[in-house]
């Protein structure tokens, strides 16, 4: 028996009990009108969270599968490719870019901080020949949220397409595909939509599916044509995770009667409480403009960060998020989003509160009164 632990991780986050129980149905056949019924509804409900009129197709994979998906889909080897980087999952679209010999041109800037829309303007501005724009909504690994509303008014008006990374954002985060014009929505099941790892959805604007056409990458598992054709008998062309579908369906429901408004104010007013009481600890908040997804918070001076994070998680049975790539040892990082409450942030308030004082009186025993 594993002792109970809450999870505050920016994903896999925690499933709702009806979900859980969603996926111990038995198994059955997916080429069924009972599947195809299943996946129709699944599809039409993830399009009010997308927030768009486009159909969202649905991969067995986790969100990276989704990021791979929206290169080869609609780029040909060689093509010039804008990628907004801000930490380490920016970094991952330089690395899908550069793995399918993409010229890929960085817009960096250091771990915490935001990149400016207009930014955004004047290098588009210097390479016109650009094919599309890779960004990141909400970047997990600093907890900076970025003006995808703003950036896609300015990629909105040259040929590229903008590719935005919600895999963590996607109900938790304002966001507005069809009205704020981005092309391409990326997202993720084991974040805001609160059900385990295993699925990645895609959802593509008419300018990104014109660009289709003619993009020669290879692809095969992720070939948008064929998902497409399936689509059309409410059908994958492989055979789905149906378990996660189960349970796909029964977290869109729990969406779908809280709404979307409702979903985002909650997450949001779960954010404010964390950064306050992280603020009356004393402890400072590392992003510069902080998304309400999820929390990133310095480890104090003194205090080793990954022993912070394996004492809560081994002793104390709360378990965050420690720092990614250059960030690793440096924060910690709590998650608000989906299936978590107010009562589990105050948990994990109390037992960040009892664990720094514990960790602070061993590494400065002379300071100690
Ligand atoms: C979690 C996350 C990913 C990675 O998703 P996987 O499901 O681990 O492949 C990518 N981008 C962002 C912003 C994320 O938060």
């Amino acid at each position: 028996m594993t002792k109970r632990n809450i999870l505050l991780t920016p994903g896999p986050t925690p499933v709702p009990p009806e979900v859980l129980r969603a996926m111990a149905e038995p198994i059955f056949h997916h080429r069924t009108p009972r599947y195809r019924e299943l996946f129709r509804e699944v599809s039409e409900d993830l399009k009010a969270v997308f927030r768009t009129a486009q159909t969202v197709y649905t991969f067995t994979g986790s969100g990276t599968l989704a990021m791979e998906a929206s290169v080869v889909n609609f780029l040909s080897p060689g093509d010039k490719v804008i990628v907004l980087e801000a930490g380490k999952f920016g970094e991952r679209w330089t690395e899908i870019a550069k793995r399918y010999q993409l010229n890929a041109i960085p817009l960096k800037v250091p771990y915490g901080e935001v990149i400016q829309p207009d930014e955004v303007e004047r290098v588009l501005k210097l390479h016109p020949d650009t094919k599309a724009v890779y960004g990141t909504h909400c970047e997990t690994s600093t907890g900076v949220l970025f003006d995808v509303e703003a950036m896609a008014k300015f990629v909105g008006k040259t040929n590229a397409i903008f590719v935005v990374d919600a895999i963590s954002s996607l109900a938790a985060d304002r966001l507005e595909m069809d009205a704020w014009g981005v092309d391409v929505l990326v997202s993720g099941s084991q974040k805001g939509l609160m059900i385990p790892p295993g699925l990645a959805f895609l959802a593509i604007s008419k300018k990104a599916w014109a660009l289709h056409k003619g993009a020669k990458l290879p692809r095969y598992y992720v070939d948008l044509a064929s998902y497409d054709k399936s689509l059309k008998d409410w059908d994958t062309p492989f055979t789905p995770a149906l378990t996660l579908v189960l349970a796909l369906k029964e977290a869109l429901g729990r969406i779908k009667k809280e709404k979307m408004e409702r979903v985002w104010k909650r997450t949001e007013e779960l954010a404010l409480q964390t950064r306050e009481a992280m603020k009356r600890l004393g402890l400072e908040l590392f992003a510069k403009r902080p998304a309400n997804t999820l929390t990133a918070v310095l480890v104090p001076r003194g205090i080793d960060g990954e022993k912070l994070v394996s004492v809560m998680r081994d002793e104390k049975g709360l378990t965050l998020a420690g720092g990614q790539g250059e960030m690793k040892g440096k924060i910690f990082r709590i998650a608000h989003l989906g299936y978590i409450t107010t009562s589990d942030i105050q948990m994990a308030v109390s037992v960040i509160k009892e664990t720094l004082a514990e960790l602070s009186r061993q590494s400065s025993p002379k300071v100690q009164v």
